[in-house]
């Protein structure tokens, strides 16, 4: 068979503490990752003379930039091949928002060519392939809630998340990561009351307790919106509500799927924000 059709999640991060910066700039963290149930589509066709990325999204790049290019490349690269593919990518999850749009489709690349390769090699080596493509490759890879230290490449598979379902609220606008970091006070960050021991504690409710971002205060200083975006799920019902990744998405947690419908409505009603109702994907 020489097309594949792959479904590429989205990400929440329910808790995200800096823990310190490395020599190299890079920023060290611990955060809980989940899959959530918004899909871009990535479809693959094989035996191709190159490697060659379309996207339905004018903003992303077509070009060896897109981090999907970048993962083919570097399978090639370590099948010591030559070969090409084409990859096109419907993109419904919104880019630069704090969702992981484009590490996902890296991870989607990266598991169908091996698929389709005759899995030449295993899920921890192709985590260290995605590795060097972004730092939540891996975890997309890995296929499972997780707490992820590091640089995102020391996973541990988190069990206890509750089923809850998640309204995604996205403003209008992306931030870049790289912003966020650069203005990040590391002096400044408040996620330690949630942490414990590098645990985290089951239920519901401490899922709730722990909710935590210490990117959070950084987006909001230049993006007020997001409080107003927090606040507006409160009001509607949410359990909890917190920014994911370094924005500027914002999400709330809902024990109840109607409820969420009915928060969903009246933020698409406002017209101000994109509103999609997801669900934490649990294996
Ligand atoms: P991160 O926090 O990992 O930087 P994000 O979830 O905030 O990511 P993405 O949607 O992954 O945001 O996009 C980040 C940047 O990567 C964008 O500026 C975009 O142009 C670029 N990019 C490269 N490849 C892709 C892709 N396949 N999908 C989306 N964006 C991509």
């Amino acid at each position: 068979m020489n097309r594949l059709v792959i479904p590429s999640p989205a990400k929440i991060n329910l808790f995200l503490k800096v823990v310190g910066k490395r020599p190299n700039g890079y920023h060290e963290i611990i955060t809980l990752l989940s899959r959530v149930g918004l899909f871009d589509t990535v479809v693959l066709t094989f035996d191709q003379p190159s490697i060659s990325v379309d996207c339905s999204h004018p903003r992303v790049p077509q070009d060896s930039t897109n981090l999907a290019h970048r993962a083919a490349s570097l399978f090639f690269e370590a099948l010591s091949k030559h070969d090409g593919i084409a990859i096109f990518i419907d993109k419904v999850i919104p880019v630069a928002a704090g969702l992981g749009g484009g590490s996902s489709n890296a991870a989607a690349v990266l598991m169908g060519l091996n698929q389709h390769y005759g899995l030449p090699f295993t899920k921890r080596e192709l985590m260290d392939i995605g590795v060097k493509v972004g730092a939540d490759v891996p975890f997309f890879l890995f296929g499972h809630a997780a707490v992820a230290r590091g640089i995102g490449d020391d996973l541990e598979a988190y069990e206890d998340l509750p089923p809850l379902s998640v309204v995604l609220v996205c403003p209008k606008f992306e931030v870049s990561t790289a912003w966020v970091y650069k203005n990040l006070n590391l002096r400044l960050t408040n996620c330690e009351k949630n942490f414990r021991n590098h645990k985290f504690e089951e239920g519901f409710s401490k899922v709730k307790d722990l909710l935590c971002n210490d990117l959070e205060q950084v987006t909001i200083r230049k993006f007020p919106e997001i409080k107003t975006i927090k606040k507006a799920l409160l009001n509607l019902g949410a359990e909890s509500a917190l920014m994911s990744g370094s924005g500027p998405s914002v999400f709330g947690l809902f024990r109840d799927t109607q409820q969420a419908k009915k928060a969903i409505q009246a933020i698409r009603h406002q017209g101000r924000w994109n509103a999609f109702l997801a669900a934490l994907l649990l294996p």
